[in-house]
């Protein structure tokens, strides 16, 4: 695996468009997450807290280091004096607690919602009239230590790109028809956070601002 290369070529399929490279570098070593700072990453996701800050420990202090998998609750402290942004929050409850860890860690952490768009029922995230319900919670703008910045989705593990294509429309659509609606202090959503290895240049057309990538930078993972 040329890291490096994978790397490159990557930034320049995003382009002009102002869509950043998440690189997901979960259950890879840290050895392969140095050569992707070398080769300029600065953006690192990973899926477990305790990886997470285990790596961010190891390494340079101008990396971001992106939550991107499952957060239990009581996980959140240990990622909070640190972590840049937390893609998969799913519950106003996990939402009050990392507004709790921020607050004693004297930060606003910023957060994307997670949506659940795709037809497998075992992935995680909101359904509309969820996101529409947490974001009218009469508790939210009470949670000064933490900033509603975005969504995020994951599509259907398919071939068929008409599928993943109308579940990143979906999205967008949300995305969109949500930003200009909401009118809460710390809720302010610029990020779109869709695409993998497999979809990234469909989300990417689809209006995607982040897109997570693992295996095309680091290669395929042995277990998850
Ligand atoms: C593992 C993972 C990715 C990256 O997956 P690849 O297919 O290796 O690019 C992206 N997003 C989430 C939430 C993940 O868990």
């Amino acid at each position: 695996m040329d890291i490096k290369n994978n790397i490159e070529e990557l930034i320049n399929s995003l382009g002009s468009s102002n869509c950043k490279l998440v690189a997901v570098s979960k259950t890879k070593p840290i050895s392969d997450i140095k050569e992707a700072y070398d080769a300029g990453q600065r953006i690192f996701g990973e899926n477990k807290a305790q990886e997470m800050t285990e790596k961010q420990g190891e390494l340079p202090e101008d990396i971001q280091w992106h939550m991107i998998g499952h957060l239990q609750r009581n996980k959140v402290k240990y990622i909070a004096p640190y972590v840049s942004l937390i893609h998969s929050v799913d519950s106003l409850k996990l939402l009050k607690e990392i507004n709790k860890q921020a607050k004693k860690n004297n930060r606003v952490i910023d957060v994307l919602l997670q949506i659940h768009i795709a037809e497998e029922d075992t992935k995680f995230g909101l359904h509309k009239n969820e996101l529409y319900e947490l974001l009218h919670s009469v508790e939210l703008p009470e949670l000064h230590h933490i900033k509603i910045v975005g969504l995020m989705g994951m599509a259907t593990f398919t071939d068929n790109e008409d599928q993943i294509r109308r579940e990143f429309k979906f999205l967008a659509d949300l995305f969109n028809s949500t930003r200009s609606d909401i009118q809460v202090d710390n809720v302010e959503l610029t990020e779109l956070s869709m695409g993998m290895s497999g979809d990234y240049k469909i989300a990417i057309e689809e209006g995607s601002t982040m897109i997570r990538v693992g295996s095309a930078i680091f290669g395929e993972r042995n277990y998850n």
